[in-house]
């Protein structure tokens, strides 16, 4: 078959980074007990009320085509939401309803970018970013926030990035998978500025935006000048504990929308009504509950800093926002990639090796907050006594 070079090319050639990952679950089918600090997917299941939400739903009857924008009362909804929790007036015209955060990022880049334009991103990188810049065409070229800059990018990278590539778009994610990194407001303001600049638009992945455990959630949207060239992310993946239910947001200015509303009706074609309803219940639930989906992480960052506490073979920078923790292991003079191997097989513990994040995250490893508090304590303690046992 004679299949496009964009398809053929979208992982770019090299490792896709789960090599770990797919070792360690290799070992687990085998019957090794091992421990999974790798994905990012709660330990809980989506709550039984919003699934039965769903179940009423689809037999009240919403299971023929959805409008395809969205359900009118979830765009009203998530229009509400950004108005009130960023300040920017939001109506139902800037928002479509997209199958999870990922759709709304295709859609992004799509809108941006014709066949061979450059798109920014910042390493450490969220794993499909390059991947869904090269999905339309595309060509990622990644910037470089740096471990010892808390992995918050800077304008000068950042502008001599844009200046020298000619870039479109720019694509920014805070709270930041990987690293954690909450960007406050003079990052958000560096990076406004090189987008006006640059004439970029911004593509603004906020899908951890529930979860921020120093300072606030800022959206870049809400700076000024900004609103007319950002796209935001949105999902009710890791907000809800809905990552199944493949309900997402992209919200962009009243100029791009209908042309995104075009892309969707000859893409997806809409998201099923029936988990469309259920993610409207899920958030007329209220900040109580998102509060309550994001405490576990909270508590296990805490674990995790008691755990690491008084010795020096791990540096850990607690994470400001999301549910990972990244763990320097650069003073055991290995990669991550060789620190994750040598710990899958001598300890049983399954962590990603920051390389499969970019580069910049080389020497650290990434443990997802994402199993119950004590076996999650227990493996940070057994990865501190296996780190002390290396150097
Ligand atoms: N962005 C980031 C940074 C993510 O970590 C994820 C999921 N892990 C997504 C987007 C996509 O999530 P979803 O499609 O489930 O909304």
């Amino acid at each position: 078959m004679r299949l496009s070079k964009t398809i053929t090319t979208i992982t770019g050639g090299g490792s896709d980074g789960w090599d770990l990952f797919i070792k360690a679950r290799k070992m687990i089918a085998q019957g090794h007990d091992i421990t999974e600090l790798t994905i990012g997917e709660h330990d809980i299941k989506t709550d039984t009320r919003i699934i039965e939400a769903m179940h009423a739903a689809a037999l009240g009857g919403a299971t023929g085509y959805a409008m395809v924008p969205g359900i009118d009362t979830l765009r009203e909804t998530v229009a509400k939401r950004l108005a009130t929790r960023t300040g920017v007036p939001t109506t139902t015209d800037n928002v479509l309803i997209t199958a999870g955060g990922q759709a709304a990022l295709f859609a992004a880049f799509r809108a941006c970018l014709d066949a061979g334009d450059i798109a920014l991103y910042i390493t450490p990188y969220y794993a499909t970013y390059p991947g869904t810049i090269r999905s339309v065409g595309g060509i990622p070229k990644s910037v470089t926030a740096e471990a010892d800059n808390g992995f918050l990018p800077t304008f000068e990278a950042l502008d001599a990035a844009a200046a020298e590539s000619g870039a479109k778009a720019l694509l920014i994610n805070s709270p930041n998978n990987p690293t954690g990194a909450v960007y406050g407001r003079d990052t958000l303001e560096a990076i406004a500025a090189v987008a006006k600049k640059h004439d970029l638009i911004v593509i603004s992945d906020e899908v951890y935006d529930t979860q921020v455990w120093e300072g606030e959630h800022i959206s870049i949207r809400s700076l000024e000048g900004m609103e007319e060239r950002t796209f935001v992310v949105g999902s009710m993946s890791k907000s809800h504990a809905m990552t199944g239910s493949r309900v997402g947001w992209l919200v962009g200015p009243d100029s791009a929308m209908p042309h995104v509303l075009n892309l969707l009706t000859n893409t997806n074609y809409g998201v099923a009504g029936f988990t469309q309803q259920a993610a409207l219940f899920a958030l007329g639930l209220g900040e109580s509950f998102e509060e309550e989906i994001a405490a576990p992480f909270q508590r296990r960052r805490l674990l995790a800093q008691k755990a690491l506490a008084g010795q020096n073979a791990i540096r850990l920078s607690p994470p400001s926002g999301a549910m990972y923790l990244m763990l320097d292991i650069r003073a055991t003079g290995l990669s991550g990639d060789d620190f994750a191997d040598k710990l899958l097989m001598a300890r049983g513990i399954a962590v990603m090796p920051g390389e499969s994040f970019g580069p910049a995250a080389a020497g650290h490893v990434r443990i997802a907050m994402t199993i119950p508090d004590a076996p999650f304590e227990a493996a940070i303690k057994e990865i501190a006594a296996f780190t002390a046992s290396l150097t």
